[in-house]
């Protein structure tokens, strides 16, 4: 499951990140990371099983989570415009030259939503 994490700028100076997964024994995966002194956010892979001891432990630690919505693409719906494709910032759509078909890397979004907001059918729609 992924999470993101916002940090205020008290708690950037700390090492709540370190702290919770030494309580938790959480292998936690740190996909992207944007903090300065001001705060910032991290998106993480959590184990499904530890999910919610991880979401607890935040918490208690005065840190904002939420679990990370993701897109899928209706294919009935699109039309293989390519204008999610060409916006996608981790190239998560793929466009497959043999057909003119995108394709969708689930495990590599980010959920930015950029494509969703750019798709002129509403072919992709944002799933947990
Ligand atoms: S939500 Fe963002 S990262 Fe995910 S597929 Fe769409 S453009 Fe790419
Ligand atoms: S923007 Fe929408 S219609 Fe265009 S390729 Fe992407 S999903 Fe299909």
């Amino acid at each position: 499951m992924r999470m993101l994490v916002r940090f205020n700028t008290d708690k950037v100076k700390e090492a709540v990140t370190a702290n919770v997964i030494l309580e938790t024994g959480a292998t936690i995966n740190i996909l992207s990371a944007l903090l300065n002194e001001k705060g910032g956010e991290m998106l993480l892979e959590v184990p499904d099983a530890k999910a919610e001891e991880v979401r607890e432990s935040f918490k208690r630690r005065g840190v904002e989570i939420e679990d990370r919505k993701y897109v899928e693409i209706l294919r009935e719906r699109c039309v293989n415009c390519g204008l999610c494709y060409s916006l996608c910032p981790v190239n998560a759509i793929q466009l497959d030259t043999k057909n003119y078909e995108i394709n969708l890397t689930k495990e590599l979004c980010i959920g930015c939503f950029k494509c969703l907001d750019a798709c002129p059918v509403e072919a992709i729609v944002k799933i947990k």
